[in-house]
């Protein structure tokens, strides 16, 4: 069975959880990443998980490796500017008293450049912000797990809300529903328990569940 686009029923199931954790480039913001040619540029094969080739490099490759991608998405970092409703949905759920968290394969110092870029710095504690180097990245279902540990909550309590298939087979390997946004369609079948527009929508399942 496909994933549940939004409609009536599951407007309040979606939304009745305090756990969130989101995904950040490209559900938070609006996706800059051009990773054909992030893949050029260090000399990765088009169809190769790009942090998954440079683990497998010689020490001096990938550290060079690596120090390149943080400068480039260090400039992408900073001129992040946030995916429609992304900043009203993370302010709502944060007044709400709801736990927040970042997964990212991004790198945890340029996921906080970007948080702060979009003026959403203030709704995630650092230690909160998990990146590429803290645990095994997504589609491991490790970083999932630490959420699950810290918050001492059950997966199926939690939300994950990312826009690629990554974000999904993560929420999936770990026992989290799923809720994919920012996609036209259906791209991948089976894989989201929910489909949204777009964090607004999410919003509008917030708030319809808190007038309920
Ligand atoms: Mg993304």
């Amino acid at each position: 069975m496909s994933a549940a686009a939004l409609q009536a029923g599951s407007l309040l199931a979606v939304a009745d959880s305090r756990h969130w954790v989101f995904d950040m480039d490209g559900t938070l913001t609006e996706p800059v990443h051009d990773f054909d040619l992030i893949r050029r540029e260090l000399d990765i094969p088009p169809e190769a998980d790009i942090l998954h080739h440079l683990a497998g490099l010689p020490a001096q490759r990938a550290a060079e490796s690596h120090a390149w991608l943080m400068q480039h998405e260090r400039a992408l970092a900073e001129a992040s500017t946030p995916a429609p409703g992304a900043v009203a949905l993370v302010r709502a759920l944060h007044a709400g008293g709801c736990h927040l968290g970042i997964l990212t394969r991004n790198a945890r110092e340029l996921a906080q450049v970007t948080l702060s870029a979009i003026g959403l710095d203030d709704c995630f504690a650092a230690e909160e912000i998990i990146g590429r180097w803290e645990v095994e990245p997504k589609p491991s279902p490790a970083g999932l797990q630490f959420f699950v540990e810290r918050w001492q909550v059950t997966p199926a309590a939690m939300r994950m809300v990312g826009d690629h298939y990554y974000d999904l087979a993560t929420a999936r390997a770990a026992g989290v529903p799923g809720v994919l946004i920012n996609q036209h369609g259906d791209p991948w079948p089976d894989m989201a328990q929910w489909r949204a527009r777009d964090c607004a929508q999410l919003l509008e399942c917030w708030q319809n569940k808190a007038t309920v």
